[in-house]
């Protein structure tokens, strides 16, 4: 009868404030703009600002090759964005996953790039067990569900790592070598599969991810992070 009510009156909690909003589950149009989110073609290499006249930003041209073929995020890792992110990830707010895997869905629309499956970074079970929920693995499926992609959990975790935000960035390649594995019966010859996380920092989990992958049989790795440091 509440929802009921809450329908026809068009009023709607918001997830990140509590304040009115229009649509179910959805943020409301002041919690985003304070998420300042993005739009707009950014460099495919990192999902960074793009500084120059060439496809990609003069950071990614001097990296290395990353293993996917395109990255975007949906906002910047800092101020309410960020804190959104943290109350999802820490402080158990699972039902900010709904508001998330919207904000990803509608950042994929705006992109025309080949989308067979969608997946998630995974954590080891131990983490999994002490959050009592993977983060990614909840908005990418509702991103997934909105887009009419199918989503599944194909990776796992071979051992624990230890937090990458500790870590410089030369530690968190070698942290993070084989730590990621596809379950032996999922195929992946020739699909197209995005990768799923909630932050962008160096690129290296997503690197990771990414070849594992790969190595696996997919065509093509493309990947999306919810916000981006
Ligand atoms: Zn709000
Ligand atoms: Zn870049």
């Amino acid at each position: 009868m509440l929802n009921f009510l809450r329908q026809a009156l068009g009023i709607f909690p918001c997830p990140g404030c509590g304040a009115p909003s229009d649509k179910c589950n959805a943020f409301c149009r002041e919690c985003r703009e304070k998420m300042k989110l993005f739009d707009g073609i950014r460099c495919p290499g990192c999902g960074g600002e793009l500084d120059g006249a060439l496809a990609q930003c003069s950071k990614c041209l001097r990296e290395e090759l990353r293993p996917w073929r395109y990255a975007v995020s949906c906002f910047p890792y800092s101020g309410y964005g960020k804190l959104l992110v943290q109350r999802f990830k820490f402080g158990g707010f699972p039902e900010l996953a709904r508001p998330f895997g919207f904000i990803a869905a509608e950042r994929l629309k705006e992109i025309s790039e080949p989308m067979d499956m969608m997946t998630s970074v995974p954590l080891f079970f131990t983490r999994c067990w002490s959050r009592s929920y993977n983060q990614s693995a909840l908005f990418a499926s509702i991103c997934a569900r909105d887009l009419h992609v199918p989503f599944r959990q194909v990776m796992f975790r071979t051992r624990p790592t230890p937090h990458q935000a500790a870590l410089p960035r030369k530690m968190r390649v070698k942290n993070l070598k084989g730590a990621f594995a596809v379950w032996p019966w999922i195929r992946l010859d020739g699909l197209n599969v995005w990768v799923l996380d909630d932050v962008f920092t160096t690129g290296s989990t997503l690197h990771e991810a990414a070849e594992t992958l790969l190595d696996a049989g997919a065509a093509g790795v493309r990947v999306l992070t919810l916000a981006r440091a």
